[in-house]
């Protein structure tokens, strides 16, 4: 039984164990069955010779929206959406190819990995949290499932977060919050800041109130997708889907840069900000994607220092929201900015402002070496909300995960593996419809 997170104190320690629902067959013994041997098809463009990719474990299951049962899938984009819809349909018994020429290069990369359904909750998002909850209260089942099935340790940790006031005026905002999470039925206690500084020692004097939110976790983005790229073994190929291939109304595969078509029964999209530049997307359909810069550090503590916290900190300093999210290894992320300017790298000033709110919080921050600075785009969409569903025969989108997609990682992949395999209607209709793709189009 794999571990899938070690725990610091106070923390919850978990350990693997079977996931109701969910297919348990152990991969190897699937994929040894020698009478559901499938071949992929890859072949060149314009029918020329035909590429063999011989893949192992394919078998019908369900509808792929046609009525015909599919049996396999063409998935662009290697992040942690596509990445964890690839692994779901493969425990599926579904076929399964993954394109992106640098897998986990975007937003997935840089993410702090907060599982926070609760701190995340602000005014006037009401089909944002019906989501992020359900997503939480799958987290746990999916962390441990993909850890127990790669045998490696995916950084999950239900160690509770604080969230601190930096001035009177924070406070205030963080009381108005704290209402609203109540009326919303969420569990959230206020708590002194001098509770709080004997919890977490290294908070400083700039945290002036705090709150203590039990159910918000975290999960290390880039251990979960290395877990997935080990259960999904040479299945992601280093190439870019350029565009989508039609047989007549019906997709049928992904164009690759690299000359290859990779032909399938269903096809989705998943490459973050940049689902929208692949070509062969209906007419009628528009994704506003657009970029929000985050700049985020990772800093090794000292180790006379250690822990520096033992659950994540978040904070609001002069209203501008700041993080620092400790890892099992003793190191922290230290995040996050959110720029929607021409800046692709880290931006200095970002770099100046995180240091400078995380200082007022836990002053020890200043003591640590930084070792990493990372500027990613989220993929941002008008509400805040993924697009996930069937856009035309065959072809299904998955992205505008925005901020919250690594939260939203659990439930966005079983969506999207559901309307692949023709079972979106085993969801609640609310939650399809709140990310229904066409909402933006006219
Ligand atoms: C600084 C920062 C901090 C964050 N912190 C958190 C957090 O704490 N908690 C949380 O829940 N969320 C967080 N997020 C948000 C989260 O990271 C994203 O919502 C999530 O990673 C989106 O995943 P994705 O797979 O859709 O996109 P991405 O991770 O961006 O992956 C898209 C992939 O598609 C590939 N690609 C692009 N074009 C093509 C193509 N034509 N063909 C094939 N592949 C292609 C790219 O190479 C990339 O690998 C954070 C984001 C940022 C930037």
């Amino acid at each position: 039984m794999a571990a899938i997170g070690k725990s610091y104190d106070g923390g919850v320690p978990i350990s693997a164990g079977a996931v109701p629902g969910i297919d348990e067959t152990p991969l190897a013994e699937r994929a040894s069955n020698a009478d559901r041997f499938y071949l992929m098809r890859v072949m060149p463009p314009e029918g020329g010779m035909a590429v063999n990719a011989a893949a192992m474990g394919a078998a019908s299951i369900g509808e792929g929206g046609t009525g015909d049962p599919s049996s396999s899938v063409v998935i662009a984009g290697a992040g942690i959406i596509g990445l964890a819809t690839a692994w779901r349909l493969l425990r599926q018994g579904l076929e399964v190819t993954v394109l992106d020429a640098e897998p986990v290069s975007g937003a997935t990369f840089a993410a702090a990995g907060m599982l926070a359904p609760v701190a995340e909750v602000v005014w006037d998002q009401p089909t944002l949290y019906p989501l992020m909850v359900e997503s939480g209260k799958l987290y746990r089942d999916f962390a441990q499932a993909i850890a127990e099935e790669s045998g490696h340790d995916v950084g999950y940790i239900e160690n509770s977060t604080f969230v601190c006031a930096g001035d009177a005026a924070d406070r205030q905002t963080l009381s108005e919050l704290v209402e609203l999470q109540h009326d919303m039925g969420m569990e959230i206690n206020r708590i002194t800041a001098t509770e709080a500084r004997r919890a977490e020692p290294a908070l400083g004097p700039g945290c002036v109130g705090a709150v203590d939110i039990p159910g918000d976790h975290q999960v290390n983005p880039r251990l979960l997708a290395d877990a997935l790229l080990t259960i999904l073994e040479d299945r992601v190929i280093r190439t870019r889907a350029q565009e989508v291939i039609y047989d007549s109304d019906r997709a049928i595969g992904l164009r690759g840069a690299d000359g290859n078509d990779y032909l399938a029964d269903e096809v989705v999209l998943a490459a973050g900000l940049n689902t929208a530049d692949i070509t062969g997307l209906p007419e009628n359909l528009n994704l506003p994607l657009r970029p929000v810069y985050g700049d985020v550090l990772r800093l090794r503590v000292p180790a006379r220092l250690q822990p520096l916290v033992t659950r994540t900190i978040r904070g609001v300093v002069q209203g501008r929201p700041v993080y620092i999210v400790p890892r099992a290894d003793g190191t922290v992320v230290l995040g996050a900015t959110s720029r929607e300017d021409d800046l692709t790298g880290v931006s200095a000033e970002g770099v100046h402002q995180l240091l400078r709110d995380a200082y007022r919080l836990v002053p020890g921050i200043l003591d640590c070496e930084i070792y990493e600075m990372t500027a990613r785009a989220r993929p941002g969409s008008p509400d805040d909300v993924p697009m996930i569903g069937r856009v035309a025969p065959g072809l299904t989108v998955s992205t505008g995960y925005f901020r919250h997609g690594i939260l939203l990682t659990a439930i966005g992949s079983k969506l999207t593996a559901d309307v692949v395999a023709g079972r979106e209607n085993d969801n609640n209709p609310a939650l399809l419809s709140a990310v229904d793709p066409f909402r933006f189009s006219d």
